[in-house]
């Protein structure tokens, strides 16, 4: 009987999983193993851009992508994992329930930002973690121009000052420009835990942003935290009310919900422990990926983090090992060693680090140009061609 390899989620480590698998398949001449991917919409969904305006338009299609290389896309929603039975229930476009059995399953399903952290946030607060959400917060935006002007229509708080907070707040002067008109008087403030801005970060990296915030006019409370939201702003902890039509949460992140559906050593952020093939922790046949694993990078106590970076290769080990294991072929052991970040910030350009200790190796103009090249073409899927696509999705190529 052929083999299924079931991947859930088409994102990021979704679509790398599915390509590499496809791969290693395509090279033992397909020995029986059928690769199918399960997703909402055969789309990738650019989320490291949703800072950015028009956002509906920042998707990629899959589609094309799947047919050039044989993997089966079902349209439609895990509802269930039955590991005892090696079996998914899913659900279509249409509502309608399906069963799917698989030999290794792969949960590639993502993550979402926890709006339910403080009182009135899911209400009152917007967000832009999901193309959906982000769709919400720029119509708001949009419509507060037909509203009149006012401190609390020109106020903008962003909730949390880690690199979504920070690519938020520094994108806001020049979109609230565009959207009041150049004079009008608006503040952007970001809500910090932290003694500083930006303190998780190396003190290079920290200087950076307290420079670009200052020259941008983006104000950081710092030592603060946000006790409720309601419909004319922001209440602090130490009681200082914040009014302002525009709340943005961005913090909390959680691995998917259906990581809870496998009994097995979950992080805080509800990420699945996995071992260096990828495979969850006592499930030889479920492997996890992107912002659901928590992997070891290296072997000097680094983990992947959420990020595209860490979801494209580890998607492409996660595919490539649960092939190899059906096909008798030796896995590799994750490995990443190299950690990037580049942060855009608004019009002040952006700024670019290396390593874990984040040296600071470009700024401004320079790292825009960086910045760009990774939203804008490095992380799009590869073209819908075969060779092209397999060529890439080898773990062991060269990337990022
Ligand atoms: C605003 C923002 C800015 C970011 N900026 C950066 C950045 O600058 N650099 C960086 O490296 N990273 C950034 N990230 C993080 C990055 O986007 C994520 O780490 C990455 O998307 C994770 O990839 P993934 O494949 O694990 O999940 P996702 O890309 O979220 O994909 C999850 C997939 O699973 C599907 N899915 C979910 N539930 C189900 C289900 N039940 N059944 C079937 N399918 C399901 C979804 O529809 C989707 O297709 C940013 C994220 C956000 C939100």
């Amino acid at each position: 009987m052929r083999k299924q390899i079931v991947i859930v989620g088409a994102g990021f480590s979704g679509m790398w999983a599915a390509l590499s698998a496809a791969r290693l398949a395509d090279k033992n001449q397909h020995q029986a193993v059928d690769i199918t991917l399960i997703a909402p919409q055969p789309e990738l969904r650019i989320r490291p851009r949703f800072y950015e305006k028009a956002v509906r338009t920042l998707t990629a299609p899959l589609q094309p992508l799947f047919d050039a290389t044989g993997i089966r896309f079902l349209r439609g929603t895990v509802k269930k994992i039955t590991a005892s039975l090696q079996e998914v229930s899913w659900q279509d476009d249409k509502g309608e329930a399906h069963r799917l059995r698989y030999d290794r399953l792969i949960m590639a399903s993502g993550s979402h930002v926890n709006r339910s952290m403080v009182s009135g946030a899911e209400k009152y607060a917007f967000d832009l973690d999901q193309l959906e959400s982000a769709e919400v917060l720029e119509q708001h935006l949009t419509s507060l121009a037909q509203q009149p002007e006012s401190e609390a229509r020109n106020t903008v708080v962003v909730c949390g000052g880690g690199f979504t907070g920070i690519e938020m707040a520094t994108e806001l002067p020049a979109r609230l420009r565009e959207i009041f008109g150049e004079n009008a008087q608006t503040k952007i403030i970001v809500v910090e835990r932290g003694p500083q801005p930006g303190s998780r970060f190396s003190e290079a990296l920290r200087d950076v942003i307290t420079q670009a915030s200052a020259e941008l006019g983006v104000e950081w409370r710092v030592n603060a935290e946000v006790e409720s939201v309601d419909a004319s702003g922001v209440t602090l902890k130490d009681g200082q009310v914040i009014t302002a039509q525009t709340v943005i949460w961005t913090v909390g992140v959680q691995a998917n919900d259906l990581t809870q559906q496998i009994d097995a050593p979950r992080d805080r952020q509800g990420r699945l422990q996995v071992n260096e093939q990828l495979q969850v922790v006592g499930f030889d046949d479920i492997y996890a990926t992107g912002d659901v694993a928590r992997a070891a990078t290296d072997g000097r106590g680094n983990y992947a983090l959420m990020t595209c970076q860490h979801a494209i290769l580890l998607g492409k080990f996660a595919g490539n090992n649960a092939a190899a294991s059906l096909l008798n072929v030796e896995p590799l052991p994750y490995r990443q060693e190299n950690y990037v970040t580049c942060l855009d910030l608004g019009a002040w350009g952006a700024v670019y680090t290396e390593g874990w200790d984040q040296q600071v190796k470009a700024t401004r103009a320079e790292a825009k140009k960086i910045k760009q090249s990774i939203t804008r073409e490095l992380i799009y899927p590869p073209k819908a061609d075969k060779i092209a696509a397999f060529e890439i999705a080898d773990p062991l190529a060269p990337f990022v």
